[in-house]
C-alpha cells in the first residue's frame, strides 16, 4: 500500500550493526538494565513515547496498510498501552523468587529458590501486517525482563518503522536498546551476532532461516510463524452467526491476520443458509462497496497482490462472491470461492488476505481428515458447533496453536493469556506474564550451610567399606 514515506525510512548502515549489538550487551554487563526502577522507568517512557506518537503511528499504518483508524487504534495502539499497563502492574510480583517444595531433610537446612534473571541482549524481529504490534509487545517484556534490546521492525511498512524507530530513538535509554532498519542484508547481518534470546515473527521459511542462525550461536529463540487455520462449521452450528463472524475475521486488516480463518470446511445442511449469511454481512460491513470503503485494509505490496490474485487466478472453484480487484489500490475484495479439492491452489499456501474458500464435507471425521491434510499445526483453528462433544473431537484431533469456540481470533486477544504456535506455526510463546517469563533464566540457587560439612564428609573419596556401610 506504501505509496509515499510520511517521514524519510532508511536502512541502518550493516557496518554499525556489530559494534551496536556489542554495545547493548556491555550495557547488560554493567547490570545498569537489571533494577526494577530502570524497567519501570523505561515502560512508562515507552507508553508516553506510543500515546505522544499515537496519531502518527495511526497515519503511518494508513500509509502502510491502508490499516482503518478503529484496526489501528484497538489492535496496535491502545494493545500495546495496555499491556505497559498490564506488565507494569504486576511486574514485581512476577519477578518475585519462587519457593521450592524440599524433601523434609533438605527442608531442615536449605532455601533453595528460583530467580527470575535477565538473559541479555534480546533481537526481535517483526513483521509488517501488525508493524507496531509486533515489534513493540515483545519489547515490553524484554525490557520488564531486565534485558537490552536490539529491535528490527519489518522494512514493508516502512512508515510504520519509521516512527517506531522515532518512539524508541527519543523515549528509551540508547545504551540498552536500539533500532536496526533494513531487509534481509541488514537482517543477515544481524543474525550473525550472538544475541542471548530471538524473538522473530514472520513466515515459516524466514522462520527456518531464523532458527538456523541462531543454533550456531545456541541462542533460544521464539518463533511466531502462520499457518492454514481451518474454520470447521459442524451441522449443529449456528451457521448465521459463524457467517458473521468469520466475515469479520477474514476483513480485518484484509485479512492480513497470522491469526485469519484461511478457509472454511462446512455441513452440506448449512451450506445455503452459511453462504446467504456470508454475503449479506460483506454487503453491510461495506454498503458502497469494499472498494470504496475506508473500513477495508488494503494489500500491504505489489508482491504479496500478485501472490493472491495467481492464487485467485488459478483456482478450479466457483467465486460465489467478490473476485473484484484493482492493482493501481492494491485492492482485493473480499472473496468467497466455493472449492472441491485440498488440492485447489486456494489451499496450497497461507492465503493472507480477503479470500475464503469453502469446502462441503458431509462428517465429522471427514472434516478432521480433510483439515489435517491441509495444513498441520496451525496458529489457530476456530470450531463452530453447537455440541460440545464434537468440540471436543476437534480439538483433540487437530493440534493447533491455539483455538476459539464459535468465534475468531478471542484466544488470543487477553493480554493475559500466552499466545503463540505449535509445530509449524512456531514455538515459544509471549503477552503478559508469558513476555515476562520468555526473557527471563529462571536459575535455582541454593547456599549450602558451611556447618553440614559433617553430614557431607561421606560423599568425598575414598568409599571405604566403612562409608559404604559394608
Ligand atoms: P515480513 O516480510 O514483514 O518479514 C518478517 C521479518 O522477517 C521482517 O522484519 C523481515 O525483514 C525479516 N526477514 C525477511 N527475510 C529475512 C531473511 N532472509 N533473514 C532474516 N530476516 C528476514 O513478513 P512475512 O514474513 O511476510 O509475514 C507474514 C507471515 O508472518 C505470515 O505467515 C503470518 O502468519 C506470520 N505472522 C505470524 C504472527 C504470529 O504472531 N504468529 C504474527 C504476524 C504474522
Amino acid at each position: 500500500m506504501t505509496s509515499h514515506l510520511l517521514i524519510p525510512f532508511s536502512s541502518t548502515p550493516v557496518e554499525s550493526i556489530a559494534p551496536t549489538v556489542s554495545r547493548l550487551q556491555n550495557t547488560f554487563t554493567s547490570l545498569k538494565t537489571h533494577p526494577f526502577e530502570y524497567r519501570e522507568e523505561q515502560l512508562r517512557k515507552l507508553y508516553w513515547g506510543v500515546k505522544d506518537n499515537e496519531q502518527r503511528l495511526v497515519q503511518a499504518l494508513k500509509a502502510d496498510l491502508g490499516k482503518p483508524y478503529f484496526e489501528a487504534m484497538v489492535t496496535e495502539v491502545d494493545w500495546i498501552g495496555i499491556e505497559i499497563l498490564y506488565i507494569l502492574k504486576n511486574l514485581r510480583k512476577w519477578a518475585a523468587d519462587d519457593k521450592m517444595e524440599l524433601p523434609f531433610l533438605h527442608r531442615l537446612v536449605l532455601s533453595p529458590c528460583i530467580r527470575k534473571e535477565p538473559m541479555g541482549t534480546v533481537l526481535v524481529i517483526g513483521a509488517f501486517n501488525y508493524p507496531a504490534l509486533l515489534a513493540l509487545i515483545p519489547l515490553i517484556g524484554v525490557i520488564a525482563a531486565g534485558n537490552t534490546a536490539v529491535i528490527k521492525p519489518s522494512e514493508q511498512a516502512p512508515n510504520a518503522a519509521a516512527i517506531i524507530t522515532r518512539i524508541l530513538e527519543s523515549s528509551l535509554d540508547p545504551e540498552a536498546y536500539a533500532v536496526i532498519n533494513g531487509g534481509i542484508p541488514e537482517s543477515t547481518e544481524l543474525l550473525n551476532q550472538k544475541f542471548d534470546k530471538i524473538c522473530y515473527t514472520g513466515n515459516a521459511a524466514v522462520g527456518r532461516i531464523i532458527a538456523t542462525a541462531a543454533a550456531k550461536h545456541l541462542t533460544p529463540a521464539i518463533l511466531e510463524l502462520g499457518g492454514l487455520n481451518p474454520c470447521i462449521i459442524t451441522k449443529s452450528a449456528d451457521a448465521k452467526l459463524a457467517a458473521k463472524r468469520i466475515a469479520w475475521g477474514k476483513v480485518h486488516n484484509s485479512g492480513q491476520v497470522c491469526l485469519c480463518p484461511n478457509y472454511v470446511i462446512i455441513h452440506p445442511s448449512l451450506e445455503t443458509e452459511f453462504v446467504g449469511a456470508f454475503i449479506q454481512t460483506l454487503k453491510k460491513f461495506f454498503p458502497e462497496g469494499a472498494s470504496k470503503s475506508p473500513d477495508l485494509a488494503r494489500i500491504v505490496n505489489k508482491r504479496h497482490y500478485h501472490r493472491i490474485t495467481e492464487l485467485l487466478n488459478k483456482t478450479k472453484g466457483t467465486i460465489l462472491y467478490g473476485g473484484e480487484r484493482d492493482e493501481s489500490k492494491l485492492f482485493i475484495e473480499p472473496t468467497l470461492v466455493k472449492i472441491t479439492s485440498t488440492e485447489d491452489s486456494l489451499l496450497s499456501e497461507e492465503i493472507f488476505g480477503p479470500l475464503l474458500p469453502m469446502l462441503v464435507v458431509e462428517d465429522l471425521d471427514k472434516m478432521i481428515s480433510v483439515a489435517r491434510q491441509v495444513g498441520d499445526c496451525p496458529l489457530a483453528l476456530y470450531i463452530f458447533s453447537g455440541e460440545k462433544e464434537e468440540e471436543e473431537k476437534i480439538l483433540k484431533n487437530i493440534r493447533s496453536g491455539g483455538a476459539t469456540i464459535n468465534d475468531v481470533f478471542f484466544h488470543a486477544a487477553i493480554p493475559s493469556i500466552a499466545f503463540g504456535g505449535v509445530g509449524e506455526s512456531g514455538t515459544g510463546s509471549y503477552r503478559g506474564k508469558a513476555s515476562f517469563d520468555a526473557f527471563v533464566h529462571r536459575r535455582p540457587v541454593v547456599n549450602q550451610p558451611l556447618w553440614m560439612e559433617g553430614q557431607l564428609r561421606m560423599r568425598y573419596p575414598p568409599f571405604t567399606p566403612k562409608k559404604l556401610d559394608l
